[in-house]
């Protein structure tokens, strides 16, 4: 089964796909945390994509269509993957649709996020992530903060803000959202596999019910 997730940053997205992983054991795939561990380990692909990734911006599409269809590609995602953070364009929705052509799969579903734009810069600003890979737990300092400060309360790894969890490059991760990725999700709606959902506390509404909604659908 192939998964993906559409919405804006900060909606929810990777918070879904940690649980969907968890519970229909199918691996989580994250465009952005590839580009992160090959920034920390100072790779070709790190240096590359890190100058893009501090402004906000997007990384060019050939460059994240390679890293993705390599991934797509090791044993380990033959049942199925859930797609976070990619595809971003229509290009790579293109691109995708026919990498997954070549071992006779199809995105089976595309969950798209929303959230409204105040609540996405409140949750960005105040976020804190685990650097645990296999944990990668999400707080928030005001809403959500971990019983001790700077700790991880599930893995007791130390948390951080994001680099591009700033004011200044939220506003543009937000406008290469709103310009380039949210078209896409029209894409996916004429293919008939879209599932959208808002994800709001003003309508009590967290990523975790969006979570337990999807597991039900797919195990109906
Ligand atoms: P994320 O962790 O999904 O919020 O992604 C963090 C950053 O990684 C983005 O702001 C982009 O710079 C880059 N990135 C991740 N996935 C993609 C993608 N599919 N296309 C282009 N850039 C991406």
């Amino acid at each position: 089964m192939v998964i993906i997730m559409l919405g804006a940053p900060g909606t929810g997205k990777g918070t879904v796909a940690g649980i969907l992983q968890e519970k229909l054991g199918i691996k989580q795939v994250s465009t952005g945390d590839i580009f992160r561990k090959a920034i920390k380990e100072k790779t070709p692909l790190g240096n590359e994509v890190a100058g893009y990734m501090e402004k906000g911006l997007l990384v060019p599409d050939e460059v994240v269509i390679k890293v993705v269809d390599e991934r797509l590609n090791q044993p380990d995602l033959e049942n199925g993957v859930i797609l976070d953070g990619f595809p971003r364009t229509k290009e790579q929705a293109i691109k995708l649709e026919k990498m997954l052509a070549k071992n006779n799969k199809k995105v089976d579903m595309a969950i798209n996020l929303i959230t409204p734009e105040e609540e996405i810069i409140e949750r960005i600003s105040n976020r804190r992530v685990c650097t645990n890979q296999e944990c990668k737990a999400v707080f928030n300092v005001t809403m959500n903060p971990p019983k001790q400060d700077g700790i991880c309360d599930k893995c007791g790894s130390a948390l951080i803000q994001r680099k591009d969890d700033t004011k200044e490059t939220i506003k543009n991760r937000l406008k290469a959202y709103y310009e380039t990725s949210e078209p896409i999700v029209e894409f996916y709606k004429e293919k008939n596999v879209l599932y959208s959902s808002e994800v709001s506390t003003k309508i009590n509404k967290l990523a975790e019910d969006v979570a337990k909604e999807v597991v039900e659908i797919i195990k109906k």
